[in-house]
């Protein structure tokens, strides 16, 4: 059960939520988006929904579900 939602349209890949997950939860996917940006993957077994990656990322590419 995913416990983020990542809405990969919006991403740039800049990298910030991949390297500030404190659960080390998100990765670069090999999946590019529209704009040509490599998007980030989560792994539901690492995350703990904790707000990181909301908070850090620039485009609004994540929610939290729980
Ligand atoms: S919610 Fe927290 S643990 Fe889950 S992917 Fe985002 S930063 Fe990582
Ligand atoms: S912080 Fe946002 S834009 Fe940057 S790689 Fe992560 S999801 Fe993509």
């Amino acid at each position: 059960m995913s416990k983020i939602k990542i809405n990969t349209v919006r991403c740039k890949g800049c990298g910030y939520c991949v390297n500030d997950c404190p659960r080390k939860a998100l990765s670069f996917s090999g999946n590019i988006n529209d704009k040509g940006y490599d998007t980030v993957q989560v792994d539901d077994s690492l995350c703990v929904a904790c707000g990181t990656c909301y908070r850090v990322c620039p485009d609004s590419v994540f929610e939290i579900l729980e």
